[in-house]
C-alpha cells in the first residue's frame, strides 16, 4: 500500500511538499494546520472594499530560481508589479535602498552630484554596498555619505524592526541595508518579480487541490491520533521537541490596520520611517493588484519580541546563541527516521517564499530518492 503523510503546515513548504508527494509519487497526504486558514504566514484575503489584504504584512513574489518560477506559474498568473520602497527621510520621500536618485532627493545638486561621481570611481557600477562595510572609507565626502545613510536609514529603523544595538544584530540582516550604485529604484533585481493575479492563498489552494491531499484545518499536529509513514514538520522545531533545550528567540510584528475614506492614503505600497516614529512602515494593500475601491487600508507595522501566546513568530533572531540552540535542536532531529523539519520555523531561517518553495523541492527529491 502507498506511503501514508503528514504535514504539518499548509504554508508554501507545506503546500509543496504535499503537491509534489500526491502528484509525483502518487501517496497519500494528510495536510494541517492549527489555524483556520491555509497559507501560513503568506495569507491574503479580500476585505468588504474589495481590498486583497496581506494578513501577516506585505508580500511580494521574487526570484531567480527558473524551477521555483515554473512551479509556481502552474498555479498562477502574476502581474507584472516591481516593489519600490519609499522612506521619508528629514521629511523627503525618497527610495531605498539609498541608490543614485536618492543622492538627488536629499541633497542639494552640486554635493549629489560630487558624490555621485566619487562612487561611480570608486565602486563597481550595479553593486550593493553593506552599509557596515561601506562606512571603511577614507574620502572626506565618502564618509559623510556613509554616516549620513547609518544614522537616517539604517540606526533607528534597526534599533526598531530588531530591539536591541544595531551591533548586536547579525551581518546577514544588516546587509540587508546597502548603498546601491545604480540608478535602479526598486527593491528586488530578480529575473522574476509579481503578485498572483488571484492572491497567496488561492496558490495554496490550487496547490493543495489534488485527489490525494486532505486537508485539516484548526488541527493541531498533538490532535493526530493516527499512524503515518513519514512526518514532514514545518512548525516550530523547538515547540516539537518540547523546548527541551530552551525557546528558539524570534521578532514579532504587530500590524495595526486602519480604514480611511479616501482612494489612497501614500503614494507607495510600503513607506518606511526611519528616522519618526514608533512604527517601521506603513503597508498600503490596495496597490500590489492595483484593487479599485474609494476606500483604503494601511497597516502600520510595529516589532516587539515574539512570546509564546501573546504574538506569532516571524523573523528567527541569528545571532551566535541561536545558532548554537538551534544546533541541539537539529542533532536531535537528525536522530529520527522518516521525520523531516522544513520551511521558516522547522529550519529556524528566514526564507522568502521562493527559497521556502525551493527548500521543500530539494527535500522532496532526497525523499522520493532514499
Ligand atoms: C513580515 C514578513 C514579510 C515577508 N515578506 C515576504 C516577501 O515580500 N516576499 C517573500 O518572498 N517572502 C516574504 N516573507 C517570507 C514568507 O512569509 C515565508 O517564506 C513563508 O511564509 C514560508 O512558508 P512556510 O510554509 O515555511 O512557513 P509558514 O507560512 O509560517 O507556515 C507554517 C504553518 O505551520 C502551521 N503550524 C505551526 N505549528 C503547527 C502545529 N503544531 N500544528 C499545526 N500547524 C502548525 C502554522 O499555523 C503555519 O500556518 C515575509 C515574512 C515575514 C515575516
Amino acid at each position: 500500500m502507498a506511503n501514508v503523510n503528514l504535514i504539518v503546515g499548509a504554508g508554501f513548504s507545506g503546500a509543496t511538499m504535499a503537491r509534489k508527494l500526491a502528484e509525483e509519487l502518487n501517496e497519500k497526504v494528510i495536510v494541517i494546520d492549527a489555524k483556520s486558514h491555509i497559507g501560513g504566514n503568506s495569507y491574503d484575503y479580500r476585505d468588504n472594499n474589495g481590498i486583497m489584504i496581506h494578513k501577516y504584512g506585505s508580500h511580494i513574489f521574487h526570484t531567480n530560481l527558473e524551477n521555483v518560477w515554473q512551479f509556481m506559474s502552474r498555479f498562477t498568473k502574476f502581474n507584472t508589479y516591481m516593489h519600490k520602497v519609499i522612506a521619508i527621510i528629514d521629511g523627503i520621500e525618497t527610495t531605498i535602498p539609498f541608490n543614485f536618485r536618492t543622492l538627488y532627493d536629499v541633497f542639494p545638486e552640486t554635493l549629489a552630484k560630487r558624490l555621485e561621481e566619487k562612487l561611480l570611481a570608486n565602486f563597481e557600477y550595479n553593486k550593493k554596498i553593506p552599509i557596515l562595510e561601506f562606512q571603511k572609507q577614507d574620502d572626506k565626502d565618502l564618509k559623510f555619505l556613509a554616516n549620513y545613510v547609518y544614522e537616517k536609514v539604517f540606526l533607528h529603523y534597526t534599533t526598531k524592526q530588531w530591539g536591541v544595538n544595531p551591533n548586536e544584530v547579525d551581518g546577514a540582516v544588516t546587509a540587508r541595508v546597502p548603498v546601491y550604485i545604480s540608478c535602479d529604484e526598486r527593491y528586488f533585481q530578480d529575473k522574476y518579480q509579481g503578485i498572483p493575479l488571484n492572491g497567496y492563498t488561492e496558490v495554496i489552494k490550487e496547490m493543495l487541490n489534488h485527489p490525494n491531499i486532505e486537508l485539516r484545518l484548526n488541527t493541531k499536529f498533538e490532535d493526530i491520533k493516527e499512524s503515518y509513514d513519514r512526518l514532514f514538520y514545518t512548525g516550530p522545531i523547538d515547540e516539537y521537541f518540547g523546548y527541551k533545550f530552551g525557546e528558539l528567540p524570534y521578532r514579532s510584528v504587530n500590524f495595526k490596520m486602519e480604514e480611511y475614506d479616501m482612494p489612497y492614503y501614500q503614494s507607495n505600497a510600503c513607506v518606511n520611517y526611519p528616522c519618526n516614529y514608533d512604527f517601521t512602515r506603513i503597508h498600503e494593500y490596495k496597490y500590489y493588484l492595483n484593487d479599485y475601491s474609494e476606500k483604503t487600508v494601511i497597516a502600520k507595522e510595529y516589532s516587539e519580541f515574539f512570546e509564546r501566546g501573546k504574538n506569532e513568530r516571524y523573523y528567527p533572531i541569528p545571532n551566535n546563541e541561536s545558532a548554537k540552540l538551534y544546533s541541539k535542536y537539529k542533532e536531535e532531529a537528525d536522530k529520527l527516521s522518516n521525520v523531516y523539519f522544513l520551511g521558516r520555523l522547522g529550519d529556524y531561517k528566514y526564507y522568502d517564499m521562493d527559497k521556502a518553495i525551493n527548500r521543500a523541492l530539494e527535500l522532496f527529491e532526497e525523499v522520493k530518492n532514499a
